[in-house]
């Protein structure tokens, strides 16, 4: 019908972004760039990097799991550099050349907080810092929303951005996140904090865990209830890894009463909206 069509056309670039860069993540360098941009993505569950080219197209990739951050916090500093360092050097051997700009983002409502302690990671690692912005914002310049919500479902925390008119007029980060959804799997399969989180993230166990996880997405689902109901929201957009969910989307769509939509892979949108704003 007509709304598919709408969706897929709000979808395309993301969706053609995304799957330009899962073709370049841990796979030789398919081309060379007179510049790199560098987005540095700092998260509770990964660390990702992504690198575009001249014409900001994806080139190169890398990403690890890492506990450095908490609620949006750098928990350990230390690490969190090695571990840029760590990326960057990687990134660097393949593409034969140093990678000097980079861009970082915090979630909403930190930036007081957290910048200089995210700044000091991504300058502590080697980059020149040339844009510091917070994470809906660059997933929009992904998703080019004008109106609606943007939820960025990540590890630890729910972030929600309210978007009229392509502009960013507010913002919230709530701790909750997909760590809780592996925990609720660890208690009702009394599998280790890992072993739940793995079998999370395996496509074939979705439908499966769908009843187990319904309290945890309504929980979510009422979180973003009570953040978009004093604007006037009519459609709500998902991002961040625990969006990868199937089915996610219609839990939360019910909950809200709001039509919800999300890309193909709502997993690097972020990223590489915060690179494609270096
Ligand atoms: P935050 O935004 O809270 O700082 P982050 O940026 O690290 O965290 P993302 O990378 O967006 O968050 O998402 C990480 C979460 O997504 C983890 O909890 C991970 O288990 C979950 N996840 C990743 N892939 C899948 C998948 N295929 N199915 C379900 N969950 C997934």
């Amino acid at each position: 019908g007509t709304k598919m069509e709408t969706v897929n056309t709000t979808f395309q670039y993301c969706d053609q972004l995304v799957r330009d860069f899962e073709r370049v993540i841990n796979k030789p360098l398919l081309h060379k760039s007179s510049v790199y941009y560098t987005g540095v993505d700092l998260g509770t569950a990964y660390i990702v990097l992504a690198v575009l080219d001249e014409n900001y197209q994806p080139v190169a990739g890398a990403y690890r799991y890492a506990s450095v951050v908490k609620d949006g916090m750098v928990v350990d500093y230390i690490g969190a550099i090695r571990i840029v360092r760590e990326l960057k050097h990687e990134l660097e051997q393949k593409l034969g050349t140093e990678l000097i700009y980079a861009a970082a983002a915090l979630p909403p409502g930190t930036f007081s907080l957290d910048s200089g302690a995210i700044k000091h990671v991504v300058e502590g690692a080697g980059f020149e810092i040339t844009n510091l912005l917070d994470e809906p914002t660059a997933a929009n310049a992904v998703l080019k929303i004008k109106d609606g919500a943007i939820v960025d479902i990540g590890g630890g925390t729910t972030g929600i951005a309210i978007l009229k008119d392509g502009k960013v007029i507010y913002v919230a980060d709530e701790p909750t996140g997909g760590t809780h959804f592996s925990l609720v799997i660890a208690g009702a399969y009394r599998m280790s904090f890992d072993q739940a989180d793995q079998y999370k993230r395996d496509f074939k166990n979705h439908r499966e865990l769908m009843p187990v996880l319904q309290p945890v997405i309504e929980k979510v689902s009422s979180i973003i209830s009570k953040h978009t109901r004093d604007f006037d929201v009519k459609e709500v957009y998902l991002v961040g890894g625990t969006c990868c969910l199937q089915g996610i989307e219609d839990i939360i769509a019910k909950k809200t009463g709001l039509p919800t939509f999300k890309p193909q892979n709502p997993m690097f949108v972020t990223p590489l909206g915060i690179a494609l704003n270096c």
